[in-house]
């Protein structure tokens, strides 16, 4: 599921690669955008803050949300004319085609998940099933994503604000308090849910149970930092055991061998409906 190291390696990606092209194609397949069109502006660079990525076209900013299953991918230029009309011929399943200058054959997804095409002479970037994508002026990302907490993946990100945020309600559970990302930005539930087990917590406990509160954002960021150049992500330093309780209800836990319990936790958030996430914790480890 992405979380914030997703959101950073997927701006890594697209900063590299498009940073001073000219956009030559522009289409954002959503309400409200369809219209509108940056054809001839050149990218300015990408930027994640937590899960959001910040694609900078000119004084405009292309603003994402993978949500749960959203992506970004590059594809060679020059094999995209099918793709013009979503009613084209290409519904329900993936076209392939082939890469320019003889390289490797890319499988484009299939048209209705497309939400946003932004083409150059060197590569085309295509939005998938992505959660949010909008399109505002650069100059209001103050405003718009203001309410965003300190980012565990920022250079310097300012822990002390975030301990605050998270301290501010001490009666909050720890997963909700942590996967507000109006107190820090860039955890998400599987993070949140290894994060209890390595801190050996349940998650169930409120922030004031917990313990020092910088420990928890330090091992947050630490965690972040291990996995944000990585297409696997691991928790145990294991890429064939990544996780240590999170996806593995039902089996045993890798530490002592209890069974583990899956359950939910607070999600800290109804901006997305739901107030509980699956969780999954060891009844020994975790108190
Ligand atoms: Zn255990």
């Amino acid at each position: 599921m992405p979380e914030g190291d997703t959101a950073y390696r997927a701006a890594h990606h697209l900063a590299r690669s498009l940073t001073g092209r000219t956009i030559d194609r522009f289409e954002l397949r959503v309400p409200n955008f369809v219209q509108f069109d940056l054809t001839g502006e050149k990218i300015v660079g990408a930027d994640a803050r937590g899960k959001h990525i910040l694609l900078r076209i000119g004084d405009h900013t292309v603003h994402s949300h993978l949500g749960m299953d959203g992506s970004w991918r590059l594809v060679p230029p020059g094999s995209s004319g099918g793709l013009r009309s979503s009613s084209g011929g290409l519904r329900g399943r993936p076209a392939r085609i082939d890469g320019a200058r003889g390289g490797p054959t890319v499988a484009w997804p299939a048209t209705h998940r497309i939400r946003a095409i932004i083409g150059t002479d060197a590569v085309i970037a295509l939005g998938i099933d992505l959660a949010k994508l909008e399109c505002w002026p650069t100059a209001d990302e103050p405003l718009r994503l203001g309410w965003l907490g300190p980012d565990l993946l920022a250079a310097e990100p300012d822990l002390a604000e975030a301990r605050r945020r998270v301290l501010s309600q001490p009666d909050r559970s720890i997963t909700a308090a942590l996967l507000d990302q109006r107190n820090v930005a860039g955890l998400g539930n599987e993070y949140v849910t290894e994060m209890c087990f390595l801190r050996g917590v349940l998650p169930s406990r409120t922030v004031a149970e917990v313990g020092d509160i910088d420990e928890w954002l330090t091992l947050g960021r630490q965690l972040m930092l291990a996995n944000r150049d990585r297409v696997e992500r691991t928790f145990t330093g294991d890429l064939r055991r990544p996780n240590w309780v999170f996806g593995r209800e039902g089996r045993q836990c890798r530490r002592c061998g209890s069974d583990l319990v899956a359950g939910t936790h607070d999600s800290g958030t109804t901006r997305s409906g739901a107030t509980d996430r699956e969780s999954v914790w060891c009844p020994s480890c975790q108190r």
